[in-house]
Formats: structure tokens, C-alpha cells, sequence
């Protein structure tokens, strides 16, 4: 199954292979400051993740390098560091392909989130952090 995925201007044209890993809204520091909102993220595995058309640039704000298409600056995807994945920007795929199981760095949210999903402070347990969750 390939998934196909655009940067709003069409320049960019991205392929994604099989499944997310898993899905979920990042609401660390750097992407709020990237994106001005949370991330809403659809993790993969790298080799899974192919720029088959366009020119992008990557840059790091501060820790995450991220790739978004040179011409309109739509954001594609980042990588997660150290770790062999990518975050596809989950606002380039339809609203049912996009079923995030929970939130994480809770602990930089704006406001506090009221969906009936996990809200964990920083990152799981499963992923190297801790399940602690949020008390808003
Ligand atoms: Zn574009
Ligand atoms: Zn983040």
C-alpha cells in the first residue's frame, strides 16, 4: 500500500509505504514554535517515507530537523533524532487516515486538552520516557 501525499503548491510529492507506526500530537516546544500549534504527527519508518518529486530544504530550529517543500514551505515531515523514523505532517493526509492514539510533552500545551485520548507530560514509557500523564 502507498500512500500519496502533496505540499500544498503540488511541487512536492511524497510517498509513504505501508502503515504508521503510530500517530499521535506532539506538543513539545519546538513544534509549537515551529508550527504555532501542536504537531500533529503519523510516525514511520524512514525507509518507508520517499521524496519521489519537488525541491525541499530541511532545517532545525532547535532540535528536529525538519523537511518542507521549497517553494510554498509546507511542512512534510521531521525526523525524530537518533532514531531511524519520520513524523509525516499528519495535516497532508485525509481526515481517516489520521487516528492519533495520544498526545505527548503535554508538559508545553498552550491550554489544557480536553479529548478523551492520553495526555502524557513527555514522552511513554514504550518510547524510552515515562507514563506519566498530565494533571490539568
Ligand atoms: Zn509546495
Ligand atoms: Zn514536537
Amino acid at each position: 500500500m502507498i500512500t500519496t501525499i502533496q505540499s500544498a503548491c503540488g511541487d512536492v510529492e511524497i510517498h509513504i509505504a505501508g502503515k504508521a507506526l503510530v500517530q499521535y500530537i506532539c506538543h513539545c516546544d519546538d513544534c509549537q514554535a515551529v508550527h504555532g500549534r501542536a504537531y500533529p504527527c503519523s510516525l514511520h519508518p524512514a525507509s518507508a517515507v520517499s521524496i519521489v518529486r519537488g525541491e525541499t530544504d530541511v532545517f532545525t530550529l532547535r532540535t528536529t530537523p525538519r523537511t518542507r517543500c521549497k517553494r510554498c514551505g509546507s511542512y512534510l515531515f521531521a525526523e525524530v533524532p537518533g532514531h531511524p523514523v519520520r513524523g509525516v505532517n499528519a495535516d497532508l493526509l485525509t481526515p481517516e487516515m489520521f487516528k492519533p492514539e495520544f498526545h505527548i510533552q503535554c508538559q508545553y500545551a498552550a491550554a489544557p486538552i480536553t479529548d478523551h485520548l492520553p495526555h502524557f507530560k513527555a514522552i511513554p514509557a514504550r518510547f524510552g520516557g515515562s507514563d506519566e500523564l498530565m494533571q490539568w
